[in-house]
C-alpha cells in the first residue's frame, strides 16, 4: 500500500493512479530498473502503438486523449478517401508522419522529466 503524496489517501499495491485525486504514484520497483522501464515503454508505445499511446502510458491524458481523437479523425479521412482521392491520402499521410514523429519526440523530452523529476523529489511530476 502507497500512500498518495497529493491528498493522503491510500492507493493499493499495483495501482498506478491514486484513486480519489487521479496523482500518478510512484510504483515501488528498483529504481533504475523503473527508470529504464519507463522511459523504454513510453518510447516503444510512441512508436508502435496508435497516437498519443505514449502519452497516456505516462500519464499526460489530456494530451494523449487529443492526439489519439486526431488519429481517429486522420484514419476516417484515409479511409474514407483510399479509392477516390490520391491528393488527400497524400496531405493525410503527409500529416500524419509529421504529427507521429512528434508525438514521438514529445513522449521521449516529457518521459526524461518525468524520470528526473522523479529521481530528484520521489514523486511524479504531475
Ligand atoms: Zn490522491
Amino acid at each position: 500500500m502507497v500512500q498518495c503524496k497529493k491528498c493522503g489517501e491510500a492507493v493499493p499495491d499495483g495501482k498506478r493512479r491514486c484513486d480519489s485525486c487521479g496523482k500518478m504514484v510512484v510504483l515501488y520497483l528498483p529504481e533504475p530498473l523503473f527508470l529504464m522501464t519507463s522511459l523504454s515503454f513510453a518510447v516503444a508505445y510512441g512508436l508502435i502503438g496508435f497516437f498519443g499511446i505514449g502519452h497516456l502510458y505516462i500519464g499526460k491524458d489530456r494530451k494523449g486523449a487529443v492526439l489519439f481523437v486526431f488519429g481517429v479523425a486522420l484514419l476516417t479521412i484515409f479511409l474514407l478517401n483510399i479509392s477516390e482521392r490520391p491528393d488527400v491520402l497524400l496531405w493525410a499521410t503527409s500529416l500524419g508522419f509529421i504529427v507521429w514523429v512528434f508525438s514521438i519526440l514529445d513522449v521521449y523530452r516529457l518521459t526524461k522529466r518525468y524520470n528526473k523529476h522523479l529521481a530528484l523529489n520521489g514523486a511524479a511530476p504531475w
